[in-house]
């Protein structure tokens, strides 16, 4: 019988520290069994990523991304090692590999490359030789042999894109938690472990902020329908599974809840209220590479509108720069900026079918004395920013009011 490909991912808090690594490097070669090989992707130790982005901080505003992906790639170059290093001790065959060695291919955008190509003849050839195969998550090479990162939280993308090329018949996400939860439980303890989970619904919370798994690491799962096993790295018990649809004949109204503290917003004000205005606006924004997301434009009677829009923290500074630039031109009024919002959202499929969840979504938030900002919703979301130190309450609040502990 042929021998399957299993992938496996572990996240940066089950390779923190040397004894989780050994640990982590026992669970990998039980889980070898005679008729699987294994590929393992590693995130960087603990907050290795975080420590190493705040000294290029400390030496510059604004670092050049491309010294950013030569920088930010070096902690899973060290787990990596250290975990091949660790198995081999055991007495069994490993190898680490960078992304680069494994041969995967990225566009050139810096600090968020996308992965064109992946070849793993290397893998094929190391598996083969019945190594386990220990690849650094959250990396790539351009066709230039530049060095490119996979946008935070990437591992996850580096394990899903690697089931996909390897044809792998499993690929499991050992993190933290048990699985994913209707809420962050580190906000809500009672939150409760969601069973199965569509990739859409998936997506949605990835999206707009459920750090669990990259949002982009679900896109190419949905794509090639590759299902996702989310687990806990300190326990044995079954997690939650992110496949296409779900065997519930019709689905609840609302799966989970997210809040997202990453990002801040930007207000143009006294804005001349003619044709051709916000894409003039937005098309400076966009130079900047600066991902937009919610647009709330007020309705103007005095033909001088307030236009406020929101975009990642870390991509503030230039998209405000774009932004004044832009204000002056079209003579414009001020241009502020808030980094101290949230946007706390609602996610589910059910919610196609069921009616009045942004009534009580706002009625809910009111009650608790908190104030929306913007809102906007997708067909199987609905989003509210909201001041960022309100974030944690809104979260609770609504995690009860829509009965997820019942689940
Ligand atoms: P890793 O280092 O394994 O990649 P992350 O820190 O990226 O782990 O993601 C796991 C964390 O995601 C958990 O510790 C949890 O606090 C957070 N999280 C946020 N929303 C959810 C959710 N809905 N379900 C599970 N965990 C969540
Ligand atoms: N180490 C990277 C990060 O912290 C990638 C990852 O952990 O998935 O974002
Ligand atoms: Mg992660």
């Amino acid at each position: 019988m042929d021998k399957y490909i299993v992938v496996q991912k572990f996240g940066g808090s089950s390779v923190a520290n040397i004894d989780r690594i050994k640990a982590v490097a026992k669970r990998i070669v039980e889980s070898k069994t005679k008729n699987n090989h294994l590929v393992v992707v590693v995130s960087a130790m603990g907050d290795t990523t975080d420590e190493i982005e705040e000294m290029a901080y400390a030496v510059s505003k604004n670092p050049p991304e491309r010294e950013m992906d030569m920088l930010m790639s070096t902690g899973e170059q060290i787990s990596c090692a250290l975990l091949a290093i660790a198995v081999k001790e055991l007495g069994h065959k490993a190898i680490s590999f960078t992304g680069n060695q494994v041969g995967i291919r990225t566009d050139k955008s810096h600090t968020k490359a996308r992965i064109e190509t992946i070849s793993g003849q290397r893998i094929h050839q190391a598996l083969a030789e019945g190594k386990i195969v220990i690849v650094a998550g959250y990396q790539g090479v351009t066709e230039d042999n530049d060095i490119t990162t996979l946008g935070r939280g990437g591992s996850d993308l580096t394990a899903v894109a690697l089931a996909q090329a390897l044809k792998a018949r499993v690929c499991e996400i050992f993190t933290d938690v048990e699985g994913v939860y209707t809420t962050d439980p580190r906000i809500v303890p009672s939150a409760k472990k969601i069973k199965t989970i569509t990739f859409d619904e998936m997506l949605e919370m990835a999206s707009l902020g459920a750090q669990v798994m990259q949002a982009r690491s679900i896109e190419v799962a949905k794509k090639y329908n590759i299902p996702i096993h989310v687990r806990s790295s300190f326990s044995k018990e079954e997690g939650t599974m992110i496949v296409e649809t779900t065997d519930k004949i019709e689905s609840i109204a609302v799966t989970g809840i997210t809040s997202n503290t990453k990002e801040a917003k930007i207000t143009i004000c006294a804005v001349p209220d003619q044709p051709g205005i916000a894409a003039q606006i937005f098309t400076e924004v966009s130079k900047t590479g600066a991902v937009v997301d919610t647009i709330v434009q007020n309705v103007s009677h005095t033909k001088l509108t307030d236009i406020s829009f929101t975009v990642p923290k870390n991509e503030l500074a230039k998209a405000l720069t774009a932004a004044k630039k832009i204000a002056r031109k079209i003579n414009a009024g001020e241009v502020l900026h808030d980094k101290n919002i949230a946007r706390v959202s609602v996610v589910g499929s059910g919610m196609r079918a069921h009616h009045g969840i942004a009534a009580k979504m706002f009625q809910t938030l009111a009650k608790n004395k908190i104030n929306i900002d913007m809102i906007s919703t997708s067909e199987i979301s609905i989003s509210c920013i909201i001041k960022e130190t309100e974030a944690a309450n809104a979260v609770k609040a609504l995690h009860k009011v829509f009965e997820l502990e019942r689940i």
